[in-house]
């Protein structure tokens, strides 16, 4: 894992290799540092706006239609302007999206990863918190005034951020804490996926890329 390139692709190198990013879905990714670049070359697309040629609907539809080989698992906030396949600029079948207030690995998420792990055989696992998130800035205030279940959520983020100097740092060591939890998973482990953290940035789109805690 330490081997895993994170820094993003220039924009002159992204325009030349736009084409060789157009995987089809019947293609395994087993590779995870191919899985990232993925990742990196579509969020630079993002946010560059020149995503990749796409298909209808429909045709997506025909070509995944038979199963799916997501390169890449992403656990991300549930927020509705954090939306993976659109700051990745990925299609139908790339990407195998879970997401809940927080991006919180919690046994249902972890049941997930472990079929996209183990049935699928994605190689790479990220975490992709984003700035100014309402789930971790209201753990971090320590509030207790929420509905039963919702407040059930926000006590297991405040473990991760009560003891950081601000919201936002809370933010990056949640997404820490939830990395360690996913890369602790025997299936996981078995079989050899990476697993990283990431933020998003509400204002530039950017996502950054993080290796370590
Ligand atoms: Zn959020």
């Amino acid at each position: 894992m330490s081997k895993l390139n994170l820094h993003a692709p220039d924009v002159a190198v992204l325009r030349f290799v736009n084409d060789l990013n157009l995987r089809a879905p019947d293609v395994t990714v087993t590779d995870s540092q191919v899985a990232l670049n993925y990742l990196k070359e579509g969020n630079l697309r993002f946010v560059n706006d020149i995503p990749m040629p796409r298909n209808t609907n429909k045709a997506d539809m025909e070509i995944t239609k038979n199963g799916q080989k997501p390169f890449a698992v992403i656990l991300t906030c549930a927020d509705s302007r954090v939306s993976p396949e659109i700051y990745f600029d990925q299609k139908m079948g790339d990407i195998f999206v879970l997401r809940n207030a927080g991006n919180v690995a919690d046994p249902s998420v972890i049941g997930s990863i472990e079929f996209a792990v183990g049935a699928l055989g994605a190689p790479l696992i990220v975490v992709v918190g984003h700035s100014k998130c309402g789930a971790v800035y209201s753990a971090y205030s320590g509030k207790k005034d929420f509905w039963p279940a919702l407040q059930n959520v926000l006590d297991g983020i405040r473990e991760n951020v009560k003891d950081s100097p601000n919201a936002e740092q809370g933010m990056l060591h949640n997404v820490c804490c939830q990395v360690d939890k996913i890369k602790a998973n025997a299936v996981v482990m078995e079989k050899g996926a990476t697993v990283i953290g990431a933020d998003y940035d509400l204002e530039t789109g950017e996502v950054r890329f993080h290796e370590g805690c």
